[in-house]
């Protein structure tokens, strides 16, 4: 099916709000036949206005196991054997170029809004829209269960990995001090020469050669070492946003289950990044690099005279040992300080996202106290971890000293007895502080890594936790499900709680069917709406939307299908169009769906009342709006995409009398052809349902049509799970 469409490139176009680069993305997934859904490859990457942007585009296609490669090169230029391209045209346009053909001067391509059929254009109108960027996408292999397992070559190391990365800037860093180091003799050979030579014969002529001689070396010194933390700076910053993007990644698409009981104490370990950050960063770094170079200027001294590598060698050692008795206390107190503070952290975090209640409930002294508890004993660690450390450099440093009193007491004999010259004193002296330099300096170092290096291994465990999304799996695309909800013998129990919240329960929800789900509190009744959304795995027996286990739909698709109102209502930071909106994931929403759950879920006269009108701010957390009002808030924000599964745990549970018959009046008209699941306690909701299933301790104690399950309610025929 291909099409001549020569001038359709050029042609202004009307603005289609479709993301062509994505769409660009899947045609290309698809030709490699790594089919991947929409929601799977943009799940979680920060978007600009809803669209995917080139500088994603490469995670993007490591969803679908495809590497993208972004080039700048003339239409021309580009390579036709890792075709097909997408090519990327102005105004965040793009399309799929199949083949060039630059003889005739024409193009195969596939525009995104044709739908899958390829078009020839013409190159020249290519030309003209082209932006002088393309993408090559290519596919990875991929390995299936009889490929053996080669444990290297199994993931990178989420650290390692990109610090990797940098290896040729980091190789030039070596280079640089390498050379660097060699121009460091330069200094003390002048001045040997010069006490040698140029003062016994007052040669003023060489004295000017070599000071010219040696400014030139200074000179590029200078320039070298500045490249040389430029390079180091440029290396660190590099790593730290990829960094910090995929440290953030993994925290969203952490699984609930493995979720860290504190927030305060998780957010301390993520902040940690930042001492992580300092030290890859720093130039002291580069100590480890001069430390090789300790050889060299051993051995330059050795050349003037052996004895007096001596005190070097002594002075060596010495500082190492010193430095490494220093490490396991200097570990140790590290942990110590960094645990007390994650701590302390989570106290503060604790004590100010509750501040109302702190206050109401009189609980100051209590978190005073704590506070101050962990803060006397933070201050007691980090001064001693400040201490030792300190101590470390400072040893390093004497050592250096007392290293040059003794070479120069030696090499005084040595020019008594007639072995060195005045000049080779002085030169050996200059070396040796140039020698000891790099031995301080590391031993310094030492003492800095610990506290990063606990960082870092905390930063491991976060990374090392699983994720909902499972790379490399293919989730099937259901863009449009019916609504058939089935529970099989579904178990749970969260982790660390000795109880199971459910208990093998079964239950099918036909397309379309409204359901109340009662019982008393505890019964696991929300546990049940947080298993449907996947936000935990059930530990037992299997749930399915419209009869596929819904572990095969990608989260994020599964729960654009399930409009959810939680028990406890969370609303961003934002106005109340953001908070609505933020629902509607990333293909936005327009202004009429807007309006219309603005207008079902009740806050047509808030937002008509206000001069803000949607674009009230509510808050952080929605702490300017009411309760109530928050819940319509969560209402309208799930109502606004559609969805074909409502999921309302407690919505009215906040409403006065007049807001809940408005919104049962809209909800009854709204999810005539959806499968409803209320939660609740309110018996006036109860009109709204067909079917009433009833909770016990986790498990299922009746079920069936309203009018007998109440009825049996009301004569206590309902019983109890032991
Ligand atoms: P309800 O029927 O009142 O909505 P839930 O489903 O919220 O009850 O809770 C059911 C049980 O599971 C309760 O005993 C509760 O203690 C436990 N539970 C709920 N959420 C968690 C959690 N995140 N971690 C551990 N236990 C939980
Ligand atoms: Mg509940």
């Amino acid at each position: 099916m291909t099409q001549e469409n020569d001038n359709f490139v050029t042609e202004p176009r009307q603005e289609t709000g479709l993301d062509e680069l994505l769409e660009c993305l899947v045609a290309v997934a698809s030709i490699h036949h790594h089919d991947a859904t929409r929601e799977a490859l943009i799940a979680g990457l920060p978007l600009e206005d809803g669209k995917l942007t080139p500088g994603v585009l490469g995670r993007a296609a490591a969803r679908a196991d495809l590497t993208a490669r972004i080039i700048r090169s003339p239409l021309s230029q580009l390579n036709p054997a890792l075709f097909p391209a997408i090519v990327l045209l102005e105004a965040g346009r793009a399309c799929v170029l199949l083949n060039l053909d630059i003889k005739n001067g024409q193009a195969e391509v596939i525009f995104p809004e044709l739908g899958e059929a390829s078009s020839i254009v013409s190159l020249a109108g290519l030309q003209d829209a082209y932006s002088g960027q393309a993408a090559y996408v290519r596919p990875k292999f991929r390995f299936d269960a009889r490929g053996p397992e080669v444990k290297k070559q199994r993931s990178r190391h989420w650290f390692w990995g990109v610090i990797r990365e940098n290896r040729k800037l980091y190789r030039d860093v070596l280079i640089g001090s390498a050379v660097i180091n060699l121009f460091a003799v330069a200094m003390p050979l002048f001045v040997m020469n010069v006490y040698d030579r140029v003062v016994p014969n007052a040669a003023t002529e060489t004295l000017w050669v070599l000071a010219v001689g040696i400014f030139i070396v200074l000179c590029f010194d200078l320039a070298l070492r500045l490249m040389r933390n430029a390079f180091v700076d440029l290396a660190a910053s590099r790593a730290d946003v990829k960094l910090t993007s995929s440290i953030m990644s993994r925290v969203l698409g952490m699984r609930m289950e493995a979720k860290p009981a504190s927030t305060g104490s998780f957010t301390a370990t993520l902040q940690s990044f930042e001492s992580v950050r300092a030290f890859i960063g720093s130039a002291t770094i580069v100590a480890l690099v001069d430390l090789p170079f300790v050889v060299l200027f051993a051995a330059i001294i050795a050349l003037i005279g052996v004895p007096l590598v001596i005190p070097i060698v002594i002075g060596a050692v010495f500082v190492f040992l010193y430095a490494l008795a220093a490490q396991s206390k200097l570990h140790e107190l590290s942990e110590t300080t960094w645990r007390i503070g994650a701590q302390r952290n989570a106290t503060l975090v604790e004590a100010v996202g509750n501040l109302e209640t702190v206050k109401a409930l009189r609980s100051e002294s209590r978190l005073q106290g704590m506070w101050e508890r962990a803060s006397a004993f933070l201050s007691r660690t980090s001064a001693q971890l400040r201490l030792v450390s300190s101590s470390v450099t400072s040893v390093a440093l004497w050592t250096q000293h007392t290293v040059a009193v003794a070479i120069i007491i030696v090499g005084v004999y040595m020019i008594i007895e007639g072995d060195l010259t005045q000049g080779g004193l002085i030169a050996a002296y200059l070396l040796s502080s140039r020698a000891m330099a790099p031995i301080s300096q590391a031993a310094g170092l030492m003492a800095q890594y610990h506290q990063s290096s606990t960082a870092l291994q905390s930063l491991n465990d976060v990374m090392d936790k699983p994720t909902e999304r499972i790379e490399g799996k293919a989730y099937i695309n259901r863009p449009v499900v019916h609504g058939d909800v089935k529970f099989d013998s579904v178990s749970l129990s969260y982790p660390e709680a000795e109880r199971s919240a459910l208990n093998d329960v079964s239950f099918r929800l036909k397309p379309g069917e409204k359901v109340a789900l009662i019982g008393r509190i505890g019964s696991g009744k929300s546990t049940l709406s947080k298993l449907l959304l996947a936000l935990y795995q059930p530990t037992g027996g299997a749930i399915f939307l419209d009869d596929v286990d819904i572990r095969q739909f990608d989260p994020m698709q599964l729960r654009r299908h399930i409009g959810y109102v939680p028990q406890d209502i969370a609303l961003f930071f934002g106005t109340l169009r953001e908070n609505i909106v933020a629902g509607a994931g990333s293909e936005g929403v327009d202004d009429e769906a807007l309006l219309e759950a603005v207008r079902l879920s009740g806050l047509e006269s808030l937002v008509k009342s206000h001069p803000h009108g949607l674009d009230l701010p509510v808050g952080e957390g929605g702490s300017m709006l009411s309760g109530g009002q928050r819940q319509s808030v969560a209402i309208a924000r799930a109502l606004v995409n559609n969805p074909s599964v409502l999921l309302l745990d407690e919505p009215t549970s906040a409403m006065d009398h007049a807001s809940e018959e408005v919104l049962k009046k809209n909800l009854t008209r709204f999810s005539q052809e959806k499968t409803m699941v209320i939660v609740t306690h309110r018996t006036s909701l109860l009109s709204l349902v067909d079917r009433i299933i009833v909770m016990d301790a986790g498990k299922v104690v009746a079920d069936g049509p309203r009018e007998q399950v109440v009825e049996a309610l009301r004569k206590g025929q309902v019983g109890r799970a032991s």
